[in-house]
């Protein structure tokens, strides 16, 4: 099941990055938050579109993403098991790289602690 979609989403955007297509290896791997194993809703999009700055790849998620893919270790947890799930990172490496300071800077973390 993995694999089959693994090649459908590889055959999708063979066309496009290899950059892309690296990160969607993973993303495609398992639909289960690795924390707490429970299954998890919704999925990334990718396509390509023309703008005024040329040619792009945008990665979109569909409304009922209830998931995130840690920019930096790259786990896959749900929002529950997550502290700032808007930051895009994992408890884990908010914590180890000390990320909360910078992600209020850059306001990808609202909410007061
Ligand atoms: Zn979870
Ligand atoms: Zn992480």
């Amino acid at each position: 099941m993995f694999a089959l979609l693994y090649f459908c989403l590889r055959e999708q955007i063979e066309a496009d990055s290899r950059k892309v297509e690296n990160q969607f290896s993973f993303m495609a791997m398992a639909e289960t938050c690795e924390k707490c194993g429970r299954e998890v809703r919704g999925d990334f999009e990718v396509y390509s579109r023309d703008s005024a700055q040329g040619y792009e790849i945008v990665v979109d998620s569909t409304p009922d993403r209830n998931f995130n893919i840690c920019d930096s270790c790259n786990i896959q947890v749900c929002f529950s098991c997550c502290r700032f799930p808007e930051s895009g990172y994992c408890d884990d490496c908010i914590e180890k790289y000390q990320l909360e300071g910078y992600l209020r800077d850059v306001g990808l973390i609202r909410n007061g602690p």
